[in-house]
């Protein structure tokens, strides 16, 4: 299976991802703008057993997602970036494409919770938009 390696900023921690992303997302959630001090997140979804920690340990900060269920976000206690959010609704992590080795290759398949995106939000064109998530999916 193939492997993605990823790292935080300053290298204490390493992980690697298998196999390939279940889905590839910006998402504009209030959450992930305070998480980015952006407009998005980028995140790979990886089934929970495809993520993997291969060096260090990172500090957890848990929230409720719009599920009741939790969100673990994964991040370096020494650079204070966020590798990953666990996200128990779904069983999956969020991986985020900028740690990732590819992460400057890598486009997003849909774009989600853009109803709460801020005003200045660019949204690529062509790529599925939904309010929350597409419909069946649940929440986050
Ligand atoms: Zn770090
Ligand atoms: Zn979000």
């Amino acid at each position: 299976m193939s492997k993605t390696i990823g790292k935080c900023t300053c290298g204490s921690l390493e992980f690697a991802c298998e196999g390939d992303p279940i889905n590839s997302v910006f998402c504009y959630c209030s959450s992930c703008q305070q998480l980015t001090n952006a407009d998005k997140w980028f995140g790979l979804w990886y089934p929970k057993g495809n993520m993997k920690l291969l060096k260090g340990e990172p500090l957890v900060f848990t929230r409720k997602g719009a599920s009741g269920k939790n969100m673990e976000h994964l991040f370096c206690g020494d650079c204070g970036t966020t590798i990953a959010a666990f996200c128990e609704a779904g069983d999956f992590y969020s991986v985020a494409a900028s740690c990732l080795k590819n992460g400057r290759e890598l486009l997003p398949n849909m774009l989600i919770y853009t109803s709460q995106a801020v005003s200045w939000a660019q949204f690529p064109s062509d790529i599925p938009k939904f309010d929350i998530l597409p419909p069946g999916m649940g929440k986050a």
